[in-house]
């Protein structure tokens, strides 16, 4: 336990000493900082989030750990310990090499993980760090402690898809977002939102990824809801993310977007609906086939009832028929 706090004390030390670099680095790479502006980010707003760049070469990290061969740095992520197949040759390397970097924080504010981003079309577009004793994906979100003060003043929390989306709306006037890490929302990131806020609302990118993100979010979310608590969807047209579509349409226009965003009853009662027919005994019972697993994570509770009279008009039952054909009435499985 002891030794365990020790490691991850030096683990966390090492991160923060390479965000340091990176972002030292940032200053002295005009394709790097080219590259932010030309995306329409200034410096005040890369500086909030601490971002950096990794330089070219393959082991830049040693000017920051002159004894980079023989430190424990494989765990911080940082570098990749590349061994012939033989067993014999041992190369380390850094992970990120020619990135713009995103550092990633924990609810304490301390560096726990990096994102980082080519600024050509080199594959692949993004790098994470890789899951290490103080970083899991599906845990953490990112910019969670850079905006916690703006989701308490907002009232509510946008969930985004990414990095860019995040520091982007930042600086449109939307300190209120975060992102999920290019992994799906999960309960526990859900959990995480709730105990912060009485409001998440989702704006995934409009492509086909992101309707897939929203579906996986609205599952994440029905075990976790009280009636006290709201969630929505903002849905962007096909070819724009929350980044793009504020530079393109303007704030006013996003946040007309969030006005609007769409309740999870209704976006429940999309899903469900589908392509089936409701003209039908068989389109009907087949909506209600969607449904019942979804109501089934629900716990009881107002908003549960309200979703049940709505399906129950949409495929001619009553509330009662849905309650009792979907053994409603037992408490929900942990
Ligand atoms: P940009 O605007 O810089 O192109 P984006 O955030 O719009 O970035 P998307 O392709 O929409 O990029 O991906 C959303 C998120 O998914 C990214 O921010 C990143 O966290 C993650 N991601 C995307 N591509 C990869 C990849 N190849 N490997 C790992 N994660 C990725
Ligand atoms: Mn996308
Ligand atoms: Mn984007
Ligand atoms: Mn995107």
């Amino acid at each position: 336990r002891a030794a365990q706090q020790a490691q991850s004390l030096a683990l966390s030390d090492a991160l923060q000493r390479a965000c340091d670099f990176y972002r030292a680095q940032l200053r002295q790479a005009p394709n790097a900082i080219a590259y932010l502006k030309g995306r329409g980010l200034t410096g005040e707003i890369a500086a909030r989030f601490g971002m950096g760049y990794a330089p070219a070469g393959w082991t830049s990290l040693k000017s920051v750990f002159p004894d980079y061969e023989a430190l424990a740095l494989v765990e911080s992520g940082l570098v990749i310990d590349h061994v012939d197949e033989d067993g014999g040759n041992k190369k380390r390397y850094d992970r990120f090499r020619e990135r713009v970097m995103f550092p990633i924080r924990n609810a304490k504010g301390q560096v726990i993980g990096f994102g980082g981003r080519v600024m050509d079309g080199g594959e692949p577009k993004y790098l994470n760090s890789p899951e290490t004793p103080l970083f899991s994906k599906g845990t953490e979100l990112y910019g969670l402690w850079e905006a916690r003060q703006a989701i308490r003043d907002a009232g509510y929390v946008l969930v985004t898809e990414g990095y860019m989306d995040v520091v982007a709306l930042a600086q449109l006037g939307f300190p209120q977002a975060v992102a999920t890490l290019g992994t799906a929302c999960t309960s526990t990131h859900v959990q995480k939102l709730l105990r912060q806020t009485d409001m998440v609302i989702f704006s995934f990118d409009g492509d086909k990824a992101g309707r897939r993100a929203a579906r996986r979010a609205l599952e994440a979310c029905l075990p976790h809801l009280s009636d006290d608590k709201t969630v929505k969807f903002l849905f962007l047209p096909q070819e724009h993310d929350p980044d793009s579509y504020v530079r393109a349409y303007g704030a006013e226009a996003f946040d007309q977007e969030i006005e609007s965003a769409m309740p999870l009853s209704q976006f429940l009662l999309r899903e469900v609906s589908g392509e089936h027919d409701l003209s039908t005994p068989e389109g009907r019972a087949r909506i209600q086939f969607d449904a019942k697993p979804l109501l089934a994570s629900m716990a009881p509770s107002s908003l549960r009832l309200q979703i049940v009279r709505g399906l129950a008009s949409l495929t001619e039952s009553t509330p009662a028929e849905i309650e009792s054909l979907f053994d409603l009435s037992k408490p929900v499985a942990a």
